[in-house]
């Protein structure tokens, strides 16, 4: 059952302690209702996915009730400090780089080195971010393909019986979400047109590039599958493993197959969701750990297609995809 909650100082309490608990509750900030989870409890992220019937892990926008706080846990620059300043709290996100002990999950960035990051323009989101004491990362509170929220009715629509509760703070007053704006490279790049318009953006930091990033300085623009490709382990990736070599890592799902020169369990009890929680701090390990003990290759032991084993498997195959 999903809990409805009207807003007052009781129901922002209970929806932080079910924040902090590891519970998935939807929220109304000034763009769309967010379906908000604990960004630094991997279990929750992959709550997230599993709730929204995401076929796909794409990186998640993290919330703070300040800049300050958001800036603890990516790099600042210039430019993020100036449109921070001039925008937030309001419906613009800043995709900056992950700082090393940045504690949101692997999963949120979708395996990224950045983290989009946004301090929200609406009074009871501030106060919820501020009480519950942790970012929360909030993807858009409908199933995947679904329209955005922007009524705790709608939000029930979709995912009623699916999280714990909804916090109804009334109709969402942007009802567009958030612009989405990658400072990381040395020109700014709008990556999603928002509540902020481009113009005012343009304003105060000049001319924006449109679509993605160039994956490195004086390259060309990233295509969308590379954007999506996001992480790939240096080492070649093996799928669907029966056996094992002697050379390969093992990426284990379930009782681990024997003879790997080092390996990473993804879920000893073989479940999808906790699997997806560990994905890429496994491939991340396996591809660091590899190559100290000389493993030549990452084996991957079959995943269900099944729950958030479809996305899993969408992500492997993309790890496993020749480079060139
Ligand atoms: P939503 O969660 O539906 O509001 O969508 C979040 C948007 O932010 C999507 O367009 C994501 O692709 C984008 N996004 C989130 N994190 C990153 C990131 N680290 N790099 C690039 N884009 C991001
Ligand atoms: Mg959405």
């Amino acid at each position: 059952m999903t809990e409805v909650l009207n807003v007052g100082a009781h129901a922002l309490a209970r929806v932080a302690q079910l924040l902090r608990d590891g519970a998935l509750v939807a929220f109304g900030t000034e763009t769309v209702y967010g379906l908000g989870g604990d960004a630094t409890n991997a279990a929750s992220i992959a709550a997230i996915f599993q709730a929204k019937g995401r076929p796909r892990f794409n990186p998640l926008i993290a919330h703070y009730p300040a800049a300050e706080e958001a800036f603890r846990h990516v790099q600042t620059n210039d430019r993020a400090v100036l449109v921070a300043q001039r925008f937030w709290p309001g419906p613009l996100t800043l995709v900056l780089p992950r700082r090393p002990e940045c504690p949101v999950a692997l999963l949120a960035s979708a395996g990224l080195e950045t983290l989009a990051v946004r301090v929200p323009g609406h009074p009871v989101a501030l106060e919820l971010l501020r009480l519950a004491a942790t970012p929360i990362a909030a993807p858009s509170a409908n199933r995947s393909g679904a329209v955005s929220p922007t009524t705790a009715r709608h939000v029930l629509d979709g995912l009623s019986g699916r999280i714990a509760a909804v916090l109804d703070s009334g109709p969402c007053g942007v009802g567009v979400e958030s612009t989405v704006l990658d400072l990381t490279g040395p020109h700014p790049v709008l990556l999603r047109p928002g509540g902020v318009a481009v113009e005012d953006l343009e304003a105060l930091i000049g001319p924006l590039q449109r679509g993605l990033p160039p994956a490195e300085p004086g390259e060309g623009l990233r295509s969308p599958g590379l954007l999506a490709s996001h992480y790939a382990p240096a080492l070649p990736v093996r799928l669907n493993a029966v056996s094992v070599e002697a050379d390969e890592a093992l990426l284990a799902f379930g009782p681990a197959l024997p003879g790997a020169r080092c390996q990473f369990q993804l879920s000893a009890a073989g479940e999808t969701t906790e699997a997806a929680s560990r994905l890429f701090e496994g491939l991340r390990w396996l591809d660091a750990e590899g190559a100290r003990v000389r493993a030549r290759r990452i084996a991957v032991m079959p995943v269900p297609e099944t729950g958030l084993g479809l996305a899993i498997a969408d992500r492997l195959h993309r790890a496993a995809a020749p480079r060139g």
